[in-house]
């Protein structure tokens, strides 16, 4: 009965972490400003809850006794699997001791306010005294964790498991070589006209098309929901109930409607899990204490990026859909082409934002941080010479001259919550949602089903291969198992080397 009573523990602190989950999902949406201490407190008693639940006696008996009830299970009993996998993450929660999570907790608290205040004021060294400490703070967080041969290492595993900085290092030069003589072809080219698509474009209408859109890929409203909300994500609690947000532009309809259809491609990996994993520690992230079924933040990306980037900025999906776009848009839309519409949307524009930036250049801004990251957590960086840093890294990679800190080192939130380790996870997505498509496409009706905007086929390979393993499959097993290979940039630069060949034709 042991590893019966394991299930439920584990079913009981997964219950707890999508609360937890659904809690922060409506302080995103829905909750009036006044709310924000209480909700603070009712999160911060829940991640207590869960995480004394996970580190726990009663877990840790159950886990023993489950793995007494086993010894005569085959290796490849997936029961077995669940317990090391839980095992594992145990011991990456257990070794970081209370009292820094409990600093932290109240430090993050802090240090967003002053970064919001930084921000606004382009006041890097009102930041300045509050991050060094968050710096020191995740420092001692990767000695706590330990085990990788740079204090980076283990701050990365927290997202994408396994993942190190010399892999990345390997990685990043391969795309750097790659990447900056196609930016510099596409944006030497004429650029395309992107004035239609500042008009007044109705917000209903944008999500009507949008939705409309996201349904046929396969994102199932029974069990989702779109909502309004600044920084757009998805966020689910079980596979029966999985939300996807947007933020919608009135004066620029491609931000709010490609946003839905990259949360969409999130969804729907959550959506896809096999059900028998509902409530298992294969929909439960215990590192992060988070409920979610894909196997890293990577493999998240990659799904979001596919249906995103892969699918809806391809040529022949607008060349399908211009015509239902246009039926949402009558006015705005009266002599545009698809074809204005595909290279619209494709603009390769090197700019200081991140989360502006177009397909070509994002990788960019992922690697500077992912620098900075490691050089700070080296202590090869002081937090003091970052904003230099960062301008010098801005005039190497994207030729640009940075005017102020808002529009540099201060423009993400990512440093004041704490999330080092995290950019990383963006360009692996961008990596193997290529790979992915690519073995896709040698499948035998997948292309004809994305020539003829039937995207059955592709969903249906994606829920086979990737959305119902969950977590009992991690990224280097889905890529070995899907491509018969680890990590390769390859398709990722053909993707966008073909890209950019068509766009400058
Ligand atoms: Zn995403």
């Amino acid at each position: 009965m042991s590893y019966a009573r394991f299930q439920t523990e584990i079913a009981r602190i997964n219950d707890i972490i999508c609360a937890i989950n659904l809690l922060a999902w409506d302080s995103r949406t829905m909750m009036p400003p006044g709310g924000v201490d209480a909700r603070g407190h009712q999160v911060a008693t829940l991640t207590a809850l869960a995480r004394d639940m996970a580190t726990g006696d009663s877990l840790r008996r159950a886990m023993d006794g489950a793995r007494e009830e086993l010894a005569q299970a085959p290796k490849g009993d997936i029961r077995l699997r669940a317990l090391a996998q839980a095992e594992a993450e145990i011991g990456i929660l257990s070794r970081i001791p209370a009292r820094i999570i409990e600093d932290m907790a109240g430090l993050k608290t802090r240090a967003h306010s002053a970064w919001v205040a930084a921000r606004a004021a382009n006041d890097f060294a009102g930041f300045a005294p509050l991050l060094d400490r968050m710096m020191a703070m995740q420092r001692e967080v990767s000695a706590a964790i330990g085990g990788g041969a740079h204090p980076y290492d283990p701050m990365v595993g927290q997202f994408e498991p396994g993942m190190t900085l010399a892999e990345l290092r390997g990685l990043y030069d391969r795309l750097k070589t790659a990447l900056v003589p196609l930016i510099q072809r596409a944006t030497a080219a004429p650029q395309p006209r992107v004035d239609f698509l500042t008009q007044d474009f109705a917000i209903a209408q944008q999500k009507a098309f949008g939705l409309k859109i996201a349904q046929r890929m396969g994102y199932d409203l029974q069990r989702g929901r779109l909502d309004d909300t600044v920084h757009p994500f998805e966020i689910s609690f079980t596979r029966d109930d999985v939300r996807i947000t947007s933020r919608f532009r009135e004066a620029w309809a491609p931000g709010g409607i490609f946003a839905l259809w990259h949360e969409a491609g999130h969804g729907m990996y959550e959506q896809g899990v096999d059900p028998v994993h509902t409530r298992t520690i294969f929909t439960t992230d215990l590192v992060n204490l988070y409920g979610v079924a894909g196997a890293s933040f990577g493999m998240h990306e990659s799904q979001s990026r596919m249906w995103e980037n892969r699918v809806g900025r391809s040529q022949r999906f607008w060349e399908l859909h211009f015509g239902e776009f246009r039926d949402h848009f009558p006015d705005q839309l009266r002599g545009v082409e698809a074809t204005d519409v595909w290279r619209a949307v494709n603009r390769v524009n090197p700019g200081f934002i991140r989360v502006e930036a177009d397909e070509l250049t994002y990788d960019m801004h992922i690697i500077l941080r992912s620098e900075i990251e490691a050089a700070l957590m080296a202590g090869d960086l002081a937090v003091a010479d970052l904003p230099a840093a960062w301008a010098e890294k801005m005039r190497d990679y994207l030729g640009l001259e940075v005017p102020n800190d808002t529009l540099g080192v201060l423009q993400d939130v990512h440093w004041s919550h704490g999330y080092v380790g995290s950019f990383p996870t963006y360009t692996l997505g961008n990596i193997m949602s290529s790979q992915l498509f690519a073995r896709a496409q040698q499948v035998p009706g997948i292309v004809a089903g994305l020539q003829a905007g039937d995207y059955g086929p592709l969903h249906g390979w994606l829920t086979e291969n990737v959305y119902r393993h969950g977590r009992s499959s991690s990224p280097q097993e889905t890529l070995q198992r899907v491509t018969s290979g680890g990590l390769d940039p390859a398709p990722y630069i053909a993707d966008l080397t073909a890209k950019v060949l068509a766009l400058t034709a």
